[in-house]
């Protein structure tokens, strides 16, 4: 792939933070090891912050083990981080997004007094939702809630990839106020605040700058950044993102977590080989400081 980072590369000095956010519903795979890596070497290669903030909001599926295993694997490889938890038992002490429920009730608040909520009493028979003019009352249990958008403020994601032009897309996208789904959910059937609520508000209070995801996720960045805008988190709006082609298996189907007893695993030498491939790089890395000198080569007209 070629990264597009003249945006990124165009501010020089401008403190970055971005963060590792992978979620414990299965045994890191390679698809996440080569986001971590590309994430790490933007932060390093600009002198920024990093943070490892583990999405944990799905606990039904979540396992001790793979939460072990996400950090012997950073370990590993040598990824580190300037803030976050230390260890497992840190992240369930300290981090655990279960511990912020309040701070996401907070943000649902301010859609909720700005009028843009309602709730959504469609099942899966229904078709598409047409719940915003039935008035139903929002404390009613079981139901999940939705964000009123207007249509002209929906765009699909063909439509935007085309506008962008770019692949990888790199965007800031402060110009534009785009949802990709028509009413997203906000907060789920069981209560919990949807994953585009927990997400924006994790990465607004951690200051983050710099978004790196894979391609699959460009609508999560779409959502997210029209909340942002709904609810004044203007700071966020700034934001770079960098959406980058996902790792594919020979069926070009995306590459997802194993969640059976033991995790496939590559060697770390072979993660790094990956990841030059996936960059493009003539020889292949051996270490992460040698992704780091490539890299560095690679885009020199860093600052
Ligand atoms: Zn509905």
């Amino acid at each position: 792939m070629t990264l597009k980072l003249e945006s990124f590369w165009a501010k020089p000095g401008f403190p970055v933070k971005s963060r590792l956010a992978p979620t414990p519903s299965g045994f890191i795979h390679l698809g996440n090891e080569l986001n971590f890596i590309l994430t790490w070497l933007l932060v390093r290669s600009r002198q920024g912050k990093l943070v490892l903030r583990i999405d944990d909001m799905d606990r039904e599926r979540f396992r001790p083990a793979y939460l072990e295993d996400l950090f012997f694997r950073l370990e590993e490889l040598g990824l580190d981080w300037d803030e976050g938890p230390i260890g497992p038992e840190d992240f369930e002490k300290n981090w655990s997004q279960t511990l912020r429920i309040e701070r996401y009730a907070e943000t649902l608040k301010k859609l909720l007094d700005r009028d843009l909520i309602y709730p959504c009493i469609c099942t899966r028979k229904t078709g598409a939702c047409s719940c915003e003019s039935h008035q139903n009352p929002l404390d009613f249990p079981d139901l999940p809630w939705r964000i009123l958008c207007k249509k002209t403020q929906v765009i699909q994601e063909e439509e935007l990839r085309s506008f962008c032009g770019l692949n990888p897309i790199t965007l800031p996208f402060s110009n534009h106020l785009f949802a990709s789904e028509l009413n997203f959910v906000v907060k789920r059937r069981d209560g919990k605040p949807a994953y585009q609520i927990c997400s924006l508000t994790d990465d607004y209070d951690l200051g983050i700058n710099l978004v790196v995801r894979g391609e699959d996720l460009l609508g999560s960045s779409l959502n997210q950044l029209f909340l942002a805008r709904q609810i004044g988190m203007h700071y966020f709006e700034e934001s770079w993102f960098i959406h980058h082609p996902i790792l594919a298996d020979n069926d070009g189907k995306k590459i997802s977590k194993s969640t059976g007893n033991q995790p496939l695993r590559l060697s770390k030498n072979q993660v790094f080989e990956e990841f030059g491939k996936w960059m493009g790089w003539k020889k292949g890395p051996e270490n992460l400081n040698q992704c780091l000198e490539l890299f560095q080569e690679t885009h020199s007209n860093q600052p």
